[in-house]
């Protein structure tokens, strides 16, 4: 079938909850793909960073075929022969004793609101049902009920309450809002160290560490999104890392998958997910064996190529480049690592069209901003093919 008769059978029956491009792509390796024509195009989104150690990486497939042939899914009911050896790599790399395995990225964020929640009444001492979360102003943390709860964004939220309750929102950047909405209920912060979906929004230098500094004085623990950001997306391992701190949960989704699976976690202290006991969580498909080994082989492909060293080299070299283009339309360019937001004085969709159209392919977020987050396996070469195209539609506009 041919791209256009794809989208057509596609767009019949689909709930459009999206609006892509229109373009199919029907096969991929590293960090290119190609359309059914045979078109050849370079992913510059990585499925919004899941696709951080590129296309089916020879590695992760090899272990997803290898598990495949064992055993698939069992269930948490029984133990499996490949959980160990995961959840100890996860915890050598984070420095947090507990791992709770999850499938989706929202998922993750709902299991570590519990938990927190859990750890107000418990461990803190705060009265029933009283335990508020803070969350930052164009937050995203997905589409479930508690993040969507938590969203500033009124298009996320219409017309889909009620919404849960216990949450407040401040500016993100500012640690004296924070500080200031804290109460003797507050259980946790949570915020991405960089906002991915608001536009590759970074909060000033420091900040993180103010959080960090405000959430010991007061007793409140630190929730870190790295679902987006983390993973060497950002140059480094976890994007908190910029400011060397170590929050009480890190949550952690779409290139902990590969690009493959969906995975997720939340990785916490004894004394944050040890409140949750059994019958208090759970996931059918959370840590099931091929998500576990494909997991495992996605981490070892991070560290094994370094990319997060990568990310940090191949992206201060591309936001250089980028910030050498003189535009009019052109009202910001920043980033950390291979992710990075250009943002423009009108909407993006178009600039985005054209790209595709050159065989670039970027997303619009949040309607002005075009993101540019190849797979941290990019190459210098691919990353100046691509640098090329998006100067070339600059000058056509
Ligand atoms: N948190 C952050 C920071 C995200 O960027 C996303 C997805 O874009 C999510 C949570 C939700 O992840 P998922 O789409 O896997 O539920």
């Amino acid at each position: 079938m041919k791209s256009e008769e794809i989208i057509k059978e596609t767009e019949r029956y689909d709930t459009n909850i999206y609006k892509p491009l229109p373009i199919v792509i029907s096969e991929a390796e590293g960090v290119w793909v190609k359309d059914p024509e045979g078109n050849k195009y370079m992913d510059m989104l990585s499925a919004y960073s899941a696709v951080n150690q590129g296309h089916r990486h020879p590695k992760i497939i090899q272990a997803l075929k290898d598990q495949a042939d064992k055993v698939t899914l069992t269930s948490r009911s029984f133990h499996v022969d490949c959980l160990g050896d995961w959840f100890e790599k996860l915890s050598e790399i984070s420095g947090k004793a507990r791992v709770l395995p999850m499938n989706t990225g929202a998922e993750a964020v709902e299991s570590a609101i519990k938990a927190a929640r859990r750890w107000a009444y418990e461990v803190k001492g705060v009265p029933d049902n009283q335990a508020e979360v803070i969350a930052m102003k164009n937050n995203f943390h997905g589409r479930t009920m508690i993040p969507m709860s938590m969203s500033s964004e009124p298009e996320y939220r219409r017309g889909f309450g009620p919404l849960g309750d216990g949450f407040q929102i401040v500016n993100y950047g500012d640690a004296e809002a924070l500080e200031d909405a804290i109460n003797d209920n507050t259980a946790a912060v949570i915020l991405e160290p960089i906002q991915g979906e608001a536009g590759v929004n970074i909060p000033p230098s420091g900040y993180l560490k103010e959080v960090r500094e405000i959430c010991d004085r007061n007793n409140v623990l630190f929730i870190s999104d790295e679902i987006q950001a983390g993973l060497g997306r950002a140059g480094k391992m976890f994007a908190t890392d910029w400011d060397e701190v170590v929050p009480d949960m890190y949550i952690l989704g779409k290139a902990l998958g590969g690009g493959v699976f969906p995975v997720s976690v939340v990785l916490g202290d004894d004394e944050v997910l040890g409140v949750l006991n059994e019958g208090s969580h759970g996931s059918t498909f959370g840590g099931n064996p091929l998500a576990a080994r494909v997991s495992e082989a996605a981490l070892d492909v991070i560290i094994d190529e370094k990319l997060s060293e990568r990310s940090l080299e191949l992206g201060e070299y591309l936001l250089s480049e980028l910030k050498k283009i003189e535009h009019e339309s052109i009202v910001d360019i920043r980033g950390k690592g291979l992710f990075i937001g250009l943002e423009l004085n009108k909407s993006a969709r178009r600039f985005c069209e054209q790209l595709k159209d050159e065989g670039v392919l970027c997303k619009e977020t949040h309607g002005t901003v075009v993101r540019f987050a190849p797979p941290l396996i990019v190459t210098k070469d691919e990353l100046d093919w691509a640098l090329n195209r998006v100067k070339k539609v600059f000058n056509k506009d």
